[in-house]
C-alpha cells in the first residue's frame, strides 16, 4: 500500500509545480495538454526511496466563477478524503489570505495528519508568510521551494514517518514496501477525472481488471489455473512457491478480462518467514490494479483476521468486491455452512452490505462460471450512474418520510443531490447545515439509497455539503 498524499491549497501557491516535481517531467507532460479539464490528477510519485500515490487538486486556475469554485472545493474535499496525509501549501511570499484559511479549515476538519509547506521560500530565510502560517494551526511550516527543489529532504523525513505508521498497521516494513514497489506492475495510474460530465458506463471492449487475492494457500493459483484453462501458474501446498509476476488476459462469455498475478512478488521479496505479512502487501498491490477484487477464503478456515483485513482494504480503496468461498468440495453440509458464513460476513464486515458470497471449488472447477458472472454483475453496479432527476425524486421521498433533525429550533434543509462520479458511486448531498447533520442521518440516507437503487457490496461514498 502506498501512502496516499493530497496536495491542498488555494490556486497559484505551487501545487502543480510540486506535483510535477514529484511525479517527474515525462508524466506531467502527458497530462498537461492545454485545454484538458482536469479536476484532480493522481499519480505514482517518488521521493527518495519512497513510492507514494500523489493527488493534485489544482487545474482550476479560473476560480471565482461560482460553479468552478464549488467544484474545486468538492475536489479538494474528495482528495482529502482519499488521502492518508495532506500537504497543505501556502505561498510564503504572498502571506496568508482568507482562501488559505478556508482550505486550511478543510484540512484541519478532516482530522488527517497535515504537513504545512511554505512554498516559494527559495533565496530567503523566512518571509512574513512563513511566520503568519503558524496562525493556521497546522504546526511548524516546512520551508520549501517546489520550483527549485528545496526542502525535499525534510518533506521526505516527514512523509516517511507517516508511511511507517500506515505500514505498521498492516504489518509491512518500509524495506519490504520498497521491494514491492520495484515491481513493474501495471501502468502508472494517472487519472483525469471530469466530475460532472456523463461518462459512458464502461467500455466493454476494454478488459475488466480483476484481482484474485487471499491468504497463502487459500487456493488462488488453483482457481486462476482453472479459469484460464492452463497450468500457467505453479501451485503447491507449500506456501509461497516461486512464481513469476504476470498479467493474463482471457475471455469469458464475450467479455475480456485481465488478471494481474502478484504472486511473483514473493519471489522478489524472498522473505519466506514473512509470508503471512507479505500476502497482505501482495493483495494491496493487486487491489490498486483491479476494478473488481475477488477475495478468496479457504472455507475450512474462513474469515481469519487477514481475510478481514484484506476485505476491508478493498472497500477502503473503493473497489468492488466478491468473496469466493473456496474448497467448497470439502464442505459436508453446504446449506448450513453457507448460512453460517452469511451471518459471519454480515457481522464481521458490517461496512459492506450483502457482499456476494460464491461457493466454489478451484480444484474441481465447480461454480467458477457463477463467480465470473458475479464479477460482471458487481462491476456494472460499481460503474452505475444515477441521473440527477431520479436521485432528487428519491431524496424528496426519503426526507419526507424521515425529515432531518432540527438544530437550534430550525430544521436542517436537505436540498439537492447529485452523483459526482462512478467507480465507486460517489454522491454529494447539499443541505443547509452539513456541520450539524448527525452522522446517523447520513447513514440513513446512504442505506436507503443503497436499498432503493439496489447497490449492494460496492463501496458508496456520500458527501454532505453546504448549499444555498
Ligand atoms: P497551483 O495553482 O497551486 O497548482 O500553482 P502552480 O504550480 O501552477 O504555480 C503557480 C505559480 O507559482 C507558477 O508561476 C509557478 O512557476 C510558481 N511557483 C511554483 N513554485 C514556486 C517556487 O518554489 N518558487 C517560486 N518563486 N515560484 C514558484
Ligand atoms: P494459493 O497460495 O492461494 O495460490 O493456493 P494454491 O492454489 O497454491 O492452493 C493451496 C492448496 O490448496 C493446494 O494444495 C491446492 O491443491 C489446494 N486447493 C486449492 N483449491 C482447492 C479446492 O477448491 N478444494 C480443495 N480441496 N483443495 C484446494
Amino acid at each position: 500500500m502506498r501512502l496516499n498524499v493530497a496536495i491542498v491549497g488555494r490556486p497559484n501557491v505551487g501545487k502543480s509545480t510540486l506535483f510535477n516535481r514529484l511525479v517527474g517531467k515525462k508524466l506531467a507532460l502527458v497530462d498537461d495538454r492545454p485545454g484538458v479539464t482536469r479536476d484532480r490528477r493522481e499519480s505514482e510519485a517518488r521521493l527518495g526511496d519512497m513510492t507514494i500515490n500523489i493527488i493534485d487538486t489544482a487545474g482550476l486556475e479560473v476560480a471565482g466563477e461560482d460553479a468552478l469554485e464549488t467544484r474545486m472545493r468538492l475536489q479538494t474535499e474528495e482528495a482529502v478524503a482519499m488521502s492518508d496525509v495532506i500537504l497543505f501549501m501556502i505561498d510564503a511570499r504572498a502571506g496568508i489570505t482568507p482562501m488559505d484559511e478556508y482550505f486550511a479549515n478543510v484540512a484541519r476538519k478532516s482530522g488527517k495528519p497535515t504537513i504545512l509547506l511554505a512554498n516559494k521560500s527559495e533565496g530567503r530565510k523566512a518571509d512574513a508568510g512563513f511566520y503568519d502560517s503558524y496562525s493556521l494551526g497546522l504546526g511548524d511550516p516546512v520551508t520549501l521551494s517546489a520550483e527549485h527543489g528545496i526542502g525535499m529532504s525534510e518533506l521526505y523525513e516527514q512523509l516517511v514517518k507517516y508511511e511507517e505508521i500506515k505500514l505498521k498497521e498492516l504489518g509491512i516494513s518500509h524495506e519490504e514496501m520498497q521491494l514491492l514497489a520495484m515491481d513493474d506492475g501495471p501502468e502508472v495510474n494517472v487519472s483525469i477525472e471530469d466530475g460532472e460530465s456523463e461518462v459512458p458506463l464502461y467500455d466493454p471492449t476494454k478488459p475488466l481488471r480483476v484481482a484474485i487475492v487471499g491468504r497463502p494457500n487459500a487456493g488462488k493459483s488453483t482457481i486462476i489455473n482453472h479459469i484460464i484453462g492452463q497450468e500457467r501458474l505453479l501451485t503447491g501446498p507449500e506456501a509461497g512457491i516461486t512464481r513469476d509476476s504476470i498479467s493474463v488476459n482471457w475471455e469469458w462469455n464475450d467479455r475480456k478480462f485481465k488478471l494481474f498475478d502478484t504472486a511473483g512478488m514473493r519471489k522478489k521479496a524472498r522473505v519466506q518467514e514473512k509470508l503471512e505479512k507479505l500476502s497482505v502487501s501482495d493483495a494491496l498491490r493487486s487491489i490498486q490494479f483491479a476494478e473488481v477484487v475477488v477475495v478468496t477464503l479457504d472455507v475450512t478456515i474462513p474469515f481469519e483476521k487477514q481475510d478481514l483485513q484484506i476485505a476491508d482494504l478493498v472497500g477502503r480503496e473503493g473497489r468492488a468486491i466478491v468473496i469466493a468461498l473456496n474448497k467448497w468440495d470439502l464442505v459436508d453440509n453446504p446449506q448450513e455452512k453457507l448460512a453460517e458464513l452469511r451471518e459471519k460476513a454480515t457481522r464481521l464486515l458490517p461496512q459492506m452490505r450483502n457482499v456476494p458470497l460464491v461457493p466454489i471449488s478451484g480444484l474441481t472447477g465447480k461454480n467458477l462460471d457463477r463467480l465470473l458472472q458475479s464479477v460482471l454483475d458487481i462491476y456494472e453496479i460499481w460503474n452505475m450512474r444515477i441521473s440527477t432527476s431520479r436521485l432528487n425524486r428519491w431524496l424528496l421521498n426519503v426526507t419526507k418520510h424521515h425529515p432531518p433533525p432540527g438544530v437550534a429550533g430550525r430544521r436542517i434543509k436537505i436540498r439537492y443531490a447529485t452523483q459526482i462520479k462512478a467507480r465507486p458511486p460517489t454522491f454529494v448531498v447539499f443541505c443547509s447545515r452539513p456541520d450539524a447533520l448527525p452522522e446517523s442521518y447520513t447513514r440513513y440516507l446512504l442505506n436507503d439509497l443503497r436499498a432503493t437503487f439496489k447497490i449492494p457490496a460496492v463501496p458508496v461514498r456520500m458527501l454532505m455539503r453546504k448549499g444555498e
